[in-house]
């Protein structure tokens, strides 16, 4: 494949291409085949040391910037994404299953990124106020946090990385980047793209590697890295949340979720449906905001169910790079046992299942839409981000009922309601402990929103007004004016 041949396979270091120390490699497969597509450098920790003094050696220089300068860095790199849409596209799509139409989508998602982190690096700024006595002046000014750790997961190659580089660079922050070792294509071509629109050598750094708890952990405890933005499992989030508390290393988390999705009695059902096609489905339900746990009242339950699962049915399961797939493949085999042992557990404690539920023949790892009913209070899906194509269905009387389920769980992510009582909306969106509300939509993400999570769902937020401010720090200064 020209788009998998093109790509650097290198670590990213100081603005040049370099093979990891050890000379070791580690191989990228495609999950529709189990092919290898490539092998890339796998970096060690004396690899990610040296990308860390890349980092801080770039930060003084990159920090003393005009924002205009980055500003226009960002716009040019947005251009080059957009008009490499197809290669893009493709490259996600055979590193890591999503169907093209879906990789396109996700391609001019991240893009917005920087778009958006264009348009802010020329807004940041500070504040000059009287003091309550009078006498002082407080000039308040922003400045970078420094050079930032960004950690990324494998289900949006391109949107998690964008989402963080974006506002770093408009922050005029330096940067090393770990991708998800399933998914490194998408970020080195990133690196590529970035080079072209102008940054400076040292501001991007990446390293990929199939060691990231040994190669991240050193450099957490070093004492350069100022600032840990991560995008993953809550359980990976709270180990490196202990690291960072060791030399206080101020951190963004965007961690797991369990999104409740809930249909009342008044919702329009079609409308209810598509949304919960889109809220479960998008990305092969391989998304943190995947609705996970679905609520629908008793008396529309049963229609409700039949409609989903025939819509579900009629998906073309096959490999993302086919005209006409609707569902690609799952990550790997790990995560597709997962999504399986979890149907069978539900099964096992008295489930129907509507659709799907079947493990298919032949290579690749996918899994069919699935949609279950009848879910038992202590089946393991209820608590268990399942990340796969697979609708649980429950059933409930109240609004507080649904409310006190919709609750009940330590995450606190995403969230999505069908009614069409505006009254019942405000007031159950209120009511849900999530960071994002979909009110009948099944999609919350939109980089000019801040995007995140409340409770074990992470802390901060990435995208909308408030992004850039993860990557600043405040800097005040006294100046006392004579009586
Ligand atoms: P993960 O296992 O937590 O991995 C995420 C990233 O962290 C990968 O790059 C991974 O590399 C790295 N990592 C793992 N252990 C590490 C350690 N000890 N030290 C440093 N880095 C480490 O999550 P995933 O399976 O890739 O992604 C799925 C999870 O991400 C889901 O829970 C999903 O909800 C969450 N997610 C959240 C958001 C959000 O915005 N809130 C968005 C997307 C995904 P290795 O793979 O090499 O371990």
């Amino acid at each position: 494949m020209t788009v998998v041949r093109d790509v650097p396979k290198q670590l990213f270091i100081g603005g040049g291409w370099q093979d990891a120390e050890s000379g070791r490699t580690l191989s990228v497969d495609n999950p529709a085949t189990g092919e290898e597509l490539c092998q890339v450098a796998d970096a060690s920790p004396a690899d990610g040391r040296r990308a860390v003094e890349a980092a801080v050696a770039a930060q003084a220089a990159w920090a003393a910037t005009a924002p205009r300068v980055r500003s226009e860095i960002l716009r040019r790199a947005y251009d080059i994404i957009i008009a490499r849409t197809e290669d893009l596209a493709l490259l996600m799509t055979l590193e890591m299953g999503k169907p093209l139409a879906e990789a396109r989508a996700e391609v001019a998602y991240a893009a917005e990124f920087f778009r958006w982190f264009s348009e802010e690096a020329v807004r940041i700024d500070g504040g000059l106020m009287t003091a309550p006595d009078g006498r002082n002046r407080l000039l308040v000014t922003r400045q970078p946090v420094g050079p930032c750790l960004l950690i990324t997961p494998w289900n949006f190659p391109l949107a998690m990385g964008t989402r963080k580089i974006g506002p770093a660079i408009a922050a005029s922050c330096t940067i090393v980047l770990k991708p998800a070792p399933q998914t490194p294509l998408a970020s080195l071509a990133l690196a590529e793209i970035l080079t072209e629109a102008g940054l400076p050598a040292g501001v991007l750094n990446i390293v990929t590697t199939s060691d990231a708890a040994g190669v991240v952990e050193p450099l957490l405890r070093g004492g350069q890295i100022r600032k840990l933005s991560f995008t993953g499992s809550t359980q990976v989030g709270r180990i490196l949340l202990a690291q960072c508390a060791d030399t206080v290393i101020r951190t963004s988390m965007e961690l797991g979720g369990n999104a409740p999705l809930i249909v009342f009695d008044d919702a329009d059902l079609d409308e209810a449906v598509e949304g919960t096609m889109v809220a479960k489905m998008r990305n092969m339900g391989e998304s943190c905001c995947a609705a996970n746990r679905i609520f629908v009242h008793t008396s529309v339950a049963e229609e409700f169910a039949s409609r989903l699962a025939a819509r579900m049915a009629a998906l073309t399961v096959g490999p993302g790079t086919e005209p006409g797939t609707d569902v690609g493949p799952l990550i790997d085999n790990a995560g597709r046992s997962k999504a399986h042992d979890l149907v069978r557990d539900a099964v096992k404690r008295g489930a129907t299942v509507l659709t799907g539920g079947e493990l298919p023949e032949g290579p690749g790892c996918f899994y069919p839409p699935t949609v279950l009913t009848g879910i038992a209070p202590d089946s393991a899906i209820i608590d268990t981000e399942i990340f796969g194509p697979v609708a649980a269905i429950r059933t409930f009387e109240t609004e507080d009922e649904a409310v006190a389920s919709a609750n009940d769980t330590e995450f606190g992510l995403a969230a999505y309601l069908f009614t069409q009582n505006l009254d019942r909306a405000l007031r159950v969106a209120e009511r849900l402990e999530s960071g994002m509300i979909g009110i009948n939509t099944g999609l919350v993400s939109n980089p000019a929103a801040p995007f995140g999570g409340v409770k074990q769902s992470g802390l901060g937020r990435e995208g909308g007004r408030v992004g850039i401010d993860e990557f600043l720090e405040y800097k005040y200064l006294a100046v006392p004016v004579g009586a």
